[in-house]
């Protein structure tokens, strides 16, 4: 079997421009990514292009949380709730280290929001349609426990409270394990790989044109299916198929910034409602503290999404109202995302009114295309997709039926809570007495589940003068053997995060990783020198705002 590493590359582009595929998939989002591994997990013979890195697009701008989508009650999308409600539990199952429960404050006021008793119900609903077991169920607290939960929160507007259960991730993450999945079951899948034309046999697609990022060269993928999961950039791919007709995608705009967590040290996650109505969460991650998101109309460049200044400064006046002792200002953050939703377009209706479930298109020479969703209900999008390219073209072949609910991620994972703790724990006596903290401890597992291992392993004796550096490196070494990593950014923003949650790490170690990644990729100087160029530009974009 060919393994999941930059070396193979020429490898996989021979495979997939020389073999007949049943099924290919355009995007290497979380959504493309579901498809694959559900498709060959049954059966399909199944390959995957991304124009970019895997989760390059949303997937890796997202609040990164497995939630069910409380406002989505407001909009009364019961089926919604219910489905992505109850997804939360599976998915976590699958992934126990990457998908954690985390529990929600959501303190309640006289003047926003939809008042305790509706709330209390609105809540017990939502428990209700997810079959949340009773201990996790909500809980409504007075205005004293709630503030005792989050002694930050302003005083006087609190009423009251409620607790309830969520879970959160790291999106790019999930991603990059579902793609691995995907692989292990035999799909056949390429990063900075993009989808240029289609191919046609007479009025039917019958593959794709594809141009390797990486050699600059062209070639054609031969498939029976073609399914688009090319999230925001779903029209375009419509538009050279020459059947963006009807129903059209609405992009809608969301930030998130990211502060250090002595700036704004909420003990838990919080979702809190702001004076326009909306509602926006500030959740601790290691040593930073992440505040989203907006909802803004947007019709930009779809490949180079930023954060404007008026972006940082709505979030930053929603945390200062929210939390008055905290005095946030714009120059407190450290880092920022941005990511668009592609949902699909209604009249009418304002960015935050748009429905978030799923379409699905079909064109009459075949082009399946899927948008909108969740992050949280990549599985069973993914169910139906398979589905309808099984029934409409492969009617008369048996396959296996969905078994994605069973198929645990991260190859090697835990069977609960309980194992990653114990786990996280053993890492965290591995690795102390070298300098190392707890919260490096929990980062590396519920990035790397039990790879972490293989990483310690490779680190082999810790030294305390260089721990720190040589567990960076040993990260690489995994990524690109193990993960695809092309290129610096690669690994800085998707494989490790370390670009929002843990920037100062990159600034001090920048060229170290520069050095090594020209040594594995053989870059010469000149291409060292655009990578660190191009990481600094970016570096820079996140925080400095226009
Ligand atoms: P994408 O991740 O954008 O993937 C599409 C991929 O297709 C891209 O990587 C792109 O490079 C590739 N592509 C495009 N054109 C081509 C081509 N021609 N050839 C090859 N590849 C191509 N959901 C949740 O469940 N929980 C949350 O907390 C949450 N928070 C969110 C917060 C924000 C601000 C946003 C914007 C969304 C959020 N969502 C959340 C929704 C969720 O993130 C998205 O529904 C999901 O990530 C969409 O994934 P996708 O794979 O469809 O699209």
């Amino acid at each position: 079997m060919i393994s999941f590493s930059y070396n193979e590359r020429p490898a996989i582009v021979r495979k997939l421009s020389t073999e007949k595929y049943d099924l290919v998939v355009i995007g290497g989002g979380i959504t493309g990514a579901g498809i694959a591994l559900d498709a060959a997990s049954r059966g399909l013979k199944t390959a995957l292009v991304e124009k970019n890195d895997f989760a390059f697009g949303t997937s890796s701008r997202s609040t990164k949380l497995i939630h069910g989508g409380l406002r989505y009650l407001k909009q009364l999308e019961f089926g919604l709730v219910k489905e992505v409600g109850s997804e939360r539990a599976v998915v976590h199952h699958l992934a126990p280290h990457l998908v954690v429960p985390e529990k929600m404050l959501l303190p309640l006021s006289d003047k926003k929001g939809l008042g305790y008793w509706l709330t209390s119900i609105g809540l017990k609903i939502y428990d209700w349609l997810a079959g949340v077991k009773p201990e996790d169920q909500r809980k409504m607290l007075t205005k004293l426990q709630t503030l005792k939960y989050e002694p930050l929160l302003k005083k006087d507007d609190v009423k009251g409270g409620a607790i309830y259960a969520e879970y959160r991730t790291d999106d790019a993450r999930l991603t990059i394990e579902i793609i691995k999945a995907a692989v292990s079951y035999g799909a056949t899948v390429l990063s900075y790989a993009e989808v240029s034309d289609f191919i046609y046999n007479e009025d039917f697609l019958s593959g794709v044109q594809v141009k390797d990022q990486v050699s600059g060269e062209q070639f054609i993928i031969q498939s029976n299916v073609v399914v688009s999961a090319a999230g925001p950039w779903v029209d375009e791919l419509r538009e050279i198929n020459k059947s963006k007709t009807g129903k059209r995608l609405h992009l809608t705009k969301g930030v998130h910034i990211v502060v250090s967590h002595i700036k704004l040290p909420v003990r838990q996650a919080i979702y809190f409602d702001v004076d326009d109505g909306r509602m926006i969460f500030a959740i601790p991650r290691g040593r930073t503290t992440y505040i989203g998101t907006t909802d803004t109309t947007y019709d930009g460049d779809k490949d180079h999404v930023i954060t404007t200044l008026k972006d940082a400064q709505y979030l930053v006046a929603a945390v200062n109202t929210t939390f008055p002792s905290v005095n946030l200002t714009v120059a407190d953050i450290e880092s920022s995302w941005a990511g668009l939703r592609p949902l699909i377009h209604e009249d009418g209706k304002s960015a935050s009114e748009l429905s978030r479930k799923d379409e699905i298109f079909e064109s009459p020479t075949g082009l399946i295309s899927i948008a909108g969703g969740k992050l949280t209900g990549y599985r069973k999008m993914a169910e139906r997709v398979v589905n309808l390219v099984i029934k409409k073209h492969f009617n008369n072949r048996s396959f296996n039926s969905c078994q994605t609910d069973q198929i645990k991620l991260a190859s090697n994972t835990f069977a609960s809570v309980k194992q990653v703790k114990k786990f996280a724990h053993s890492v965290c006596e591995k690795i102390k007495p070298f300098g190392l903290s707890e919260l490096t401890a929990q980062y590396l597992v519920e990035n790397y589940g039990k790879h972490t291992e293989d990483i310690l392993r490779y680190v082999g004796k810790l030294d305390a003068s260089e721990a720190e550096i040589s567990l960076l490196k040993a990260e690489l070494w995994y990524c690109v053997h193990h993960e695809m990593v092309c290129t610096l950014q690669d690994f800085f923003v998707r494989r490790t995060g370390l670009i929002y949650f843990d920037v100062h790490k990159i600034w001090r170690w920048r060229e170290v990783i520069a050095n090594e990644c020209k040594t594995y990729f053989s870059w010469d100087d000149s291409r060292t020198s655009k990578e660190l160029n191009e990481l600094d530009m970016l570096l820079h974009t996140l925080r400095n705002f226009k």
